[in-house]
C-alpha cells in the first residue's frame, strides 16, 4: 500500500489492519507533507521496530525531479518522473505576495483545444490523487516554501474535471491541516467546463476558486478553438456557472486566450461583456503563447490592450496575465513532454467518454 494516495484518515485505517496504532498516522501524515520526507528510515520520532513494520508492509511512492529549468525571471518549471517512467511538469512561479504553483493533473490531455500545446500529446493517463498532490509536496519542499503561504493552479498539464476524484482527493489532502494545510481559497481549478462534473465540483464541501477557459464568444468559434464546445456550449456552460454556489466576494475567472485576428476584435470584447452579465466575474486575458506548430499568432500589445479596455469601460474586471518562463517553455499552455508514446490516448478517451 503506498501511503502517499490515502488522505490521513486512510492511512490510520492501513496503520489499524496492520497492528499499528492509529495516532501514528498523524506522525506519519507530517513528516511526508510538512517535512517532505518519504522514507521511513528519516522519521525519527518513529521507534526503530515500527519503521520497519512500515517499510516492511506499505512504501511512500514520489515523482522524482528529473530535470529542473529557471527561467530569466526566476519562473522554475520541474520535469518530474513517476514510478511507470511517464514525466509530467510543474512550475513554481515566484511572485509577491503569493508564490503559485501550477500543478498538472493528467500526463498529456484529451480536450485537444486548438492553441495549447499539451493538446497535441492527446492522453497518455490520468494521474493518481497522490501524484498530483506529491507535484506541490515536491515543488514545496524543493523551494523551501512548505512553511510559507503559496497558491497552487491546477493549470498545468491536463484537464482536472476530467480526472474528478483524484484531483479532489489531492485538494483534500493538501488542505490536512497536518499536512500542507492549504487553505481552499489558494487553490484554482482550471477547466474547459465539462458540465456534469462541474454539477458534481458545485456540491463538494471543498471548494476551490473556479477559472473557466472561455476562449471566445460565439459557439462556432469556441468549437473550433475548445472542441468540447461541441458538446457543451456557451449557453449550458454559463446556464450552469449562475447557478454555482459562490462564496460570498468570491469570483468565476474567465480565462480567454487571445489569438490575432481570431477571437480579439472588439465585437468580441463585448460580446463577452454580454455573456457575463450578471455574473461574479473577472476576466484574465492571455495573450497568446506562441510554440512551433500552433497555427495562431499573438495580437499586438495595442490589440490586448484595446480589448481589456473595452471590458474595464464596461465594469468588467479584467487583467492581462504576464507570461512567465516562456524562454524555458514553461507557461500557459507551453507544458509537453516530448517522446512519450499516445498509446493509450483512444482507449482512455472512449474510456471517459470525451471526444
Ligand atoms: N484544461 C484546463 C487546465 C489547463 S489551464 C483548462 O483548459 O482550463 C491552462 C490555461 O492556459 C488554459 O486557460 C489554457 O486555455 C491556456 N492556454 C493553453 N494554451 C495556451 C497558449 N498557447 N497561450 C496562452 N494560454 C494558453
Amino acid at each position: 500500500m503506498n501511503l502517499a494516495e490515502l488522505e490521513r484518515l486512510e492511512i490510520e485505517s492501513v496503520l489499524e489492519e496492520i497492528g499499528v496504532p492509529r495516532f501514528h498516522g498523524r506522525q506519519i501524515f507530517r513528516w511526508i507533507y510538512r517535512r517532505g520526507v518519504t522514507s521511513f528510515n528519516e522519521m525519527t520520532d518513529l521507534s526503530l521496530a515500527l519503521r520497519a513494520k512500515l517499510a516492511e508492509a506499505t512504501t511512500i511512492e514520489s515523482p522524482s525531479v528529473s530535470e529542473q529549468q529557471t527561467s530569466s525571471d526566476g519562473t522554475t518549471k520541474l520535469n518530474l518522473r513517476l514510478a511507470d517512467d511517464r514525466h509530467i511538469e510543474s512550475v513554481y512561479i515566484p511572485d509577491t505576495p503569493a508564490q503559485t504553483f501550477c500543478v498538472s493533473t493528467q500526463v498529456g490531455c484529451a480536450m485537444a483545444c486548438g492553441f495549447c500545446l499539451t493538446g497535441t500529446m492527446g492522453l497518455l493517463r490520468q494521474l493518481t490523487a497522490g501524484e498530483i498532490a506529491g507535484q506541490v509536496r515536491v515543488l514545496a519542499h524543493t523551494t523551501k516554501l512548505a512553511d510559507s503561504a503559496f497558491n497552487i493552479v491546477l493549470m498545468g498539464m491536463g484537464e482536472p474535471l476530467h480526472n474528478y476524484d483524484a484531483t479532489m482527493k489531492a485538494l483534500r489532502i493538501l488542505a490536512d491541516p497536518d499536512g500542507l494545510a492549504l487553505h481552499p481559497k489558494r487553490m484554482t481549478l482550471s477547466t474547459v467546463g465539462l458540465l456534469p462534473a462541474l454539477e458534481r465540483l458545485a456540491t463538494e464541501p471543498l471548494m476551490p476558486n473556479l477559472a473557466i477557459s472561455l476562449h471566445a464568444t460565439t459557439d462556432e468559434a469556441r468549437s473550433r478553438l475548445v472542441p468540447i464546445n461541441k458538446r457543451y456550449p456557451i449557453e449550458e456552460l454559463m446556464a450552469a456557472l449562475r447557478r454555482f454556489p459562490l462564496a460570498k466576494r468570491r469570483r468565476i475567472t474567465f480565462e480567454y486566450v487571445l489569438l490575432a485576428g481570431v477571437n480579439d476584435t472588439p465585437d468580441d470584447a463585448r460580446r463577452l461583456v454580454r455573456l457575463l452579465n450578471g455574473l461574479r466575474a473577472k476576466v484574465n486575458l492571455l495573450p497568446l503563447n506562441e510554440a512551433p506548430g500552433i497555427p495562431f499568432t499573438r495580437p499586438s500589445d495595442e490589440r490586448v490592450n484595446a480589448f481589456a479596455r473595452i471590458l474595464a469601460e464596461r465594469d468588467v474586471r479584467v487583467s492581462v496575465r504576464k507570461s512567465r518562463g516562456r524562454d524555458i517553455r514553461a507557461a500557459c499552455g507551453q507544458l509537453v513532454v516530448e517522446g512519450q508514446k499516445p498509446s493509450t490516448r483512444r482507449r482512455l478517451a472512449e474510456a471517459h467518454d470525451v471526444n
